[in-house]
């Protein structure tokens, strides 16, 4: 496994290594661990292997939980430019505003990050197939890279997330499930799910990929801003000052609160590399209705108070419980004992909107502009003087998708808020929604063949257009053991395998009562023989050449059996 980096866990302080499969310290089962890398020796060989790298998230993978970079899942994630706000500048009086603009980004907001590196971590893992909740951007950037990698993935959505990233979110073929409750409700009811299904789930802030892509932000910003305004001139020529340059100070809005921590993490490994000389404060904004870290950090706690309904029509900050996620933004800010978190109206988020996008251009979203208004009340409270270097992370702008494009039924319906959900009889409330969305009657078909890549392309085929449960058999012994025990509807069977071929396996199917109906697609490499179609006639419903097949055969083909 990698042994670039190791985790160490934050419960018990035992060293594992990482396996993305198991997220769970070996140890005490707890879940929040942190990677750790060779910084001393990375102190030196960054900056020389660093020039000759393109500018993305990739560039610094020697800090990143991937084992091998895969060019294949690439969609260009980070490198975003850093972009010098002049007339925000001039109305704040504040020269050095810069905007980290990940609306540049493959699906447009800072997620992207996130979703490169744990669906390129997943893939390495073998998994091939997760679930997520979402508030809306983190569901659409896994689901292009899902899709890229081809692997299925469930989102659980709030209503409050607007129709049109629910309906980018379905283009790409993930399954939307819409939870009419708080984000808070989804999480836990995907994580249920999850749990029923034996499926990955996603786990935020304590997922050491996410919170690990979110320290190329801060990477990046370094090396954008020595770029742009030169190294920290040293102030004693004796002493060496760092090669980079970090901010004075780093803004960004905060729901869940996994970007700020990742970022403040990413500087804080600069700064123990010997990159950057400290590191910077930080400003965390959150929307008024739903501000349970402002309301803990006013009072002095490290724990967060939750907020139970949040009130705020910016859905992509609605976590009313951030968790641990606070405690631990909480714990870094007091020992650096500086930063800052506040919150500001839907309303002054609105007109920075509106700033951003008549004085620079910056068409942003919501969730984005709740951090300019963050930044324009810190700087009106002189919290930040005019002399500083603001980084503020433009965290996203959607590009909603046309109404008419889906069609109908691409989504199921959860609604938690009927009267029956009581406070303590909330857990049941929740199973009992959950069941009755009768996920477990999607049809079931077998994928049997000894090559690895045509059933993940056949996998593929057959998710990209319908819901089917999938099972997957790599030679003939366990095809048929897991045919007994699975019961598909639906059987994709390869001629050509060692040991026990197809022609062997479909006899042995033959002679089960309980198999010996199922119906059988035979997929073939080659010509068959007058002999061997002689051998097939009568057993199976439909033959298939490998490498010709067209997608849309394929489905017809199995959508008729399966009628
Ligand atoms: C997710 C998101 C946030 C909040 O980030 P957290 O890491 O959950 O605190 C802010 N803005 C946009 C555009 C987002 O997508
Ligand atoms: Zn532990």
């Amino acid at each position: 496994m990698s042994s670039h980096f190791i985790t160490v866990c934050q419960d018990c302080g035992y060293k594992s290594p990482f396996l993305p499969g198991s997220p769970a310290c070996p140890k005490c089962g707890g879940l929040w661990r942190e990677a750790i890398y060779d910084y001393a020796n990375l102190a030196y060989s960054l900056p020389i292997v660093l020039p000759g790298r393109p500018f993305d998230i990739w560039r610094y993978r020697e800090l990143l939980p991937v084992r091998e970079p895969n060019p294949d899942l690439s969609l260009g994630e980070g490198g975003s430019p850093l972009i010098h706000a002049n007339n925000l500048g001039l109305m704040l009086g504040l020269p050095n505003i810069y905007i980290k603009d990940e609306r540049q980004g493959p699906t447009a907001s800072f997620k992207d990050r996130q979703a490169a590196i744990m669906i390129a971590s997943l893939k390495e893992a073998g998994i091939t197939e997760m679930v997520c909740a979402s508030t809306g951007n983190v569901a659409i950037s896994y689901s292009a890279y899902a899709a890229r990698a081809g692997i299925k993935l469930w989102a659980f959505l709030t209503s409050l997330v607007p129709a049109a990233k629910m309906r980018e979110v379905a283009l790409y073929g993930t399954q939307v499930v819409k939870i009419t409750g708080t984000y808070d409700e989804a999480k836990k009811l995907a994580a249920e799910f999850a749990k029923q299904r034996n499926l990955f789930l996603d786990l935020g802030a304590r997922s050491i990929p996410c919170l690990e892509s979110m320290k190329t932000i801060s990477f990046e910003v370094a090396e954008q801003l020595t770029a742009l305004l030169g190294a920290v001139q040293p102030y004693d020529q004796k002493i060496k000052s760092s090669p980079w340059r970090s901010p004075d100070w780093y803004i960004q809005s905060v729901s869940g609160g996994m970007g700020p921590l990742g970022v403040m993490k990413g500087f804080k490994e600069l700064h123990l590399m010997g990159l950057i000389d400290s590191e910077p404060k930080v400003g965390l904004i959150q929307s008024e209705g739903c501000a349970p870290m402002v309301h803990a950090w006013r009072q002095g706690k490290d724990t967060a108070i939750p907020v139970k309904s949040p009130h705020t029509l910016i859905a992509t900050l609605a976590t009313g419980d951030p968790g641990r996620t606070y405690t631990q933004i909480y714990k870094k800010m007091a020992e650096a004992q500086s930063g800052i978190i506040e919150s500001v109206t839907d309303e002054e988020a609105f007109r920075a909107m509106h700033f951003l996008a008549k004085m620079e251009g910056l068409s942003i979203e919501p969730a984005a502009a709740v951090a300019f208004a963050g930044l324009v009340k810190l700087v009106r409270a002189g919290k930040i003087r005019p002399d500083e270097v603001v980084v503020v992370n433009c965290s996203g702008h959607t590009m909603p998708i046309e109404r008419n494009i889906l069609g109908e039924g691409w989504e199921r319906n959860i609604n938690l808020s009927s009267e029956s959900l009581t406070e303590d009889g909330q857990e049941e409330g929740l199973l009992a929604a959950l069941s009755s969305v009768s996920i477990d009657r999607f049809p079931r078909i077998a994928i049997v063949d000894d090559e690895p890549n045509v059933r993940t392309l056949i996998r593929r085929i057959l998710q990209s257009q319908g819901n089917y449960q999938i099972f997957e058999a790599s030679n003939g012994k366990n095809a048929i053991e897991m045919i007994i025990r699975d019961r598909p509807n639906l059987i994709l069977l390869d001629l050509m395998m060692p040991d026990m071929d197809g022609f062997q396996v479909m006899d042995a199917l033959q002679l089960i009562k309980e198999t010996q109906d199922i119906p059988i697609i035979v997929i073939t490499a080659k010509e068959l023989t007058p002999a061997e179609n002689k051998r097939l006639k009568g057993h199976i419903q439909s033959l298939m050449q490998k490498g010709d097949f067209m997608n849309d055969d394929l489905l017809d083909e199995v959508r008729a059996l399966l009628k």
